[in-house]
């Protein structure tokens, strides 16, 4: 697997955690409200688990939009870049030795006065 599958991959897994989380809030919400409808009480909102994985998926699409510009950038050149092996670099981050950014494809940490 090669650096740019790394930073590739590193960036769409991203887009998965928000429907990560909210399957099993939604079969929760949806446990709930079976043993509330069996106890007899009403019903929360038989649509809420529903609303909870739709909104969970338009947080994926817009997640998989952001990084999908992400990589298109720095395909255009318009990102920075990794010295080592010219993979994207993440954000600005605080360090020991002052700010810093880490390589998404090796992992390396490079100083943002030296970029
Ligand atoms: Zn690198």
């Amino acid at each position: 697997m090669s650096n740019v599958d790394k930073m590739c991959l590193r960036l769409l897994v991203i887009c998965f955690l928000p429907m990560i989380a909210a399957v099993p809030i939604a079969m929760a919400v949806s446990a709930f409200n079976d043993a509330f409808v069996r106890m007899g009480a009403l019903p929360m909102s038989p649509d809420l688990p529903w609303l909870i994985t739709l909104v969970a998926a338009a947080a994926c699409v817009i997640l998989f939009a952001v990084q999908a510009a992400r990589i298109w950038r720095w395909k255009e050149g318009r990102s920075l870049s990794c010295p080592n092996c010219g993979c994207l670099l993440g954000g600005i981050r605080e360090g020991r030795w002052g700010p810093h950014r880490k390589c998404l494809g090796c992992r390396n940490n490079h100083a943002e006065r030296s970029l």
